[in-house]
């Protein structure tokens, strides 16, 4: 895949980058470890002030960094400032509360004293070098979700940005430069994917975090363990959305649309698969068709458009094929089905909801990654639970009622990482974030993201 920023409201091809060649891939690995070796021996304090720099200046660019990240991946405008948002946001929240979460650990003595420990501790040491492979889809957000707490932990980054957005690749690793974070703590390679290989198994990166597709995330993940370095994965998810009798239908219909086309519908926590109860499906589905069908598709940088182009020409292909597989078997599309009339330019597709699903047909058990949704009746809690269940991913959940029994057998048997109740999935600092099953392991955000990077050692005073 060529390094190159794409319009895909248009196709048009705006810029194209030559990838780094094995001398400066070198000059960039030797300028990670010395940054490492520097950083690692910082203070919180010092750490924080940087980050808060970085997220103050990141503030000031919003709108301009919101435009290129629309105009290289497609999304409205209107998120991608509120991506920018949430990026100050979870840098300023990592500034604040590093320290606390990576305090030293004192086990009670009387539960060590056997150790012959006069005292011990757990204290939280950086692990080094850590190389981020990271998608298009929240461009800035996937690499300040990783960089925040790396940084603060005393790590350093290598990122490895999706092809389809160079310009803001390099517009992360010039903030951090400009935010006064030492050469080499913070460096984006433009480098295609078949460079990975190499850079994650030489001795000096210690440790690596992917987010995107299955098939590359098992093709790092086999090097990593090939290697024995430590892995994050986080990868695609078909979150099911579950609307149960008690339900306040009218506000789980409109949570709805926006769960499955923010972003175009290309998140990997966006709701895909809506598996509603009989005694509320009609008015559900009539609801839910009815506000697909309201949104203004078009020009993402126009700030009424609610659904912009799918990111990539291959993007859109996929997702065809799986819609046009499951009409051919019978499926029907309540709303969309097809490319939207009069865009011949771009990589536009119509919101789309699909029913009548069989579990022959792809959409059944395949990510859909673009403004598809399936639509499911179910005539008991059990049979929601077991469709929400049969497929690979576990990403997230989503469940509406108000029944506390419910949500108990909810929280016990759905097999996923979140379960969120009465809205939609949505990501924050403060609680943790990955999966379970084929959507990857390992955890980011919180206490538990910010340790994943950590070496958790054991301090033994005789
Ligand atoms: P990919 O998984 O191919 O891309 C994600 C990142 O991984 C990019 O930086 C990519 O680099 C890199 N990469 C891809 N293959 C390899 C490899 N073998 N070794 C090392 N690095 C690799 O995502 P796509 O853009 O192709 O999207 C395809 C599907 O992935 C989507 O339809 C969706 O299902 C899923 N996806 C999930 C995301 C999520 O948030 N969990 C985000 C994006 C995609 P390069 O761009 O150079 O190929």
């Amino acid at each position: 895949m060529p390094i190159a920023t794409v319009n895909p409201a248009t196709g048009e091809t705006l810029e194209t980058f030559e990838p780094l060649g094995t001398a400066e891939i070198e000059r960039r690995l030797a300028a990670a470890e010395a940054a490492y070796a520097k950083h690692r021996t910082t203070g919180f304090d010092e750490r924080a002030r940087l980050l808060n720099r970085a997220a103050d200046l990141l503030e000031e660019d919003a709108a301009d960094i919101a435009r290129t990240m629309t105009t290289e991946m497609g999304k409205p405008v209107k998120a991608a400032e509120a991506e920018a948002a949430k990026c100050v946001k979870a840098m300023r929240w990592y500034a604040e509360h590093a320290a606390e979460l990576l305090a030293d650990e004192h086990p009670a003595q009387a539960d060590v004293s056997d150790s012959g420990a006069a005292r011990a501790l757990v204290r939280y040491r950086p692990l080094g070098v850590v190389l981020a492979v990271m998608p298009w889809n929240f461009p800035l957000w996937q690499v300040v979700r990783f960089a925040a707490p790396a940084l603060m932990a005393g790590n350093v980054g290598l990122l490895k940005h999706a092809s389809n957005v160079p310009r803001t690749a390099l517009y992360l690793e010039d903030l951090f430069r400009r935010a006064g974070y030492p050469e080499g703590c913070f460096q984006t390679l433009l480098i295609g994917s078949d460079a990975v290989e190499a850079i994650l198994r030489d001795d000096r990166v210690a440790a690596a975090t992917l987010t995107g597709s299955e098939p590359a995330g098992r093709s790092v993940a086999s090097v990593a363990g090939d290697e024995i370095k430590k892995i994050v994965l986080e990868l695609g998810g078909s979150d099911p959305y579950l609307v149960l009798p008690s339900a306040d239908v009218a506000r789980a219909a409109r949570t709805a649309v926006t769960a499955r086309v923010q972003n175009n519908g290309q998140s990997c926590i966006a709701a895909k698969r809506f598996i509603v109860h009989a005694d509320v499906y009609d008015d559900f589905r009539d609801r839910f068709v009815a506000g697909m069908r309201e949104l203004t598709v078009g020009d993402p940088l126009e700030r009424d458009t609610d659904v912009g182009p799918v990111a990539s020409e291959r993007g859109r292909a996929d997702l065809e094929e799986l819609v046009d597989d499951a009409l051919g078997q019978g499926a029907s599309a309540l709303c969309g089905g097809g490319r939207p009339e009069g865009r011949d330019q771009g990589w536009f597709y119509s919101p789309t909801v699909l029913t009548d699903i069989t579990p022959k047909m792809r959409v059944h058990r395949e990510e859909t990654f673009g403004p598809v949704a399936t639509l499911y009746r179910v005539r008991d809690l059990d049979e929601a639970v077991a469709l929400a269940n049969d497929v690979p991913f576990g990403l997230s959940s989503n469940v509406w009622t108000r029944d506390e029994a419910d949500m108990d057998r909810c929280v016990r048997d759905l097999q996923a990482g979140g379960v969120f109740f009465n809205g939609m999935t949505a990501s924050h600092p403060g609680l943790p974030f990955g999966g379970v099953k084929r959507s990857g392991y390992g955890r980011e955000l919180s206490g538990h993201g910010i340790r994943e990077f950590c070496n958790a050692t054991t301090v033994w005073y005789g």
